[in-house]
């Protein structure tokens, strides 16, 4: 198992388990999240938005991508994902689509 290398690991992957929380609790959702960041900060999130959209690309991974494409471009090699659960395939491409050199994160790998 991995261990986090600061504190910001810790508060992005503390804030990711929220957004699953909120969404699961006041939305009745599937209680994932993503959230990606830049040397602990750009903090760019979503939760998953499968029911609320009824569209079952809407994992949390890839609205919090596409959310961070449109505010940095294509490119985000500098950038981490924090996540509530390891990514599925579809996420998983598209993780790797993005340049994210630096990879993702969920509790277990912590
Ligand atoms: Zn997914």
């Amino acid at each position: 198992m991995l261990k986090p290398n600061s504190n910001s690991d810790l508060e992005l992957m503390q804030r990711c388990i929220a957004l699953a929380a909120d969404a699961c609790i006041n939305d009745g959702e599937y209680p994932f999240a993503a959230v990606i960041a830049s040397k602990g900060t750009f903090p760019c999130e979503s939760a998953n938005r499968a029911k609320r959209d009824r569209d079952v690309n809407s994992h949390a991974e890839i609205a919090a991508l596409s959310k961070a494409q449109l505010m940095r471009g294509a490119d985000l090699s500098d950038c981490t994902m924090y996540a509530t659960v390891e990514p599925c395939a579809l996420c998983s491409y598209a993780i790797r689509d993005s340049s994210h050199r630096k990879g993702c994160l969920w509790p277990s790998r912590l």
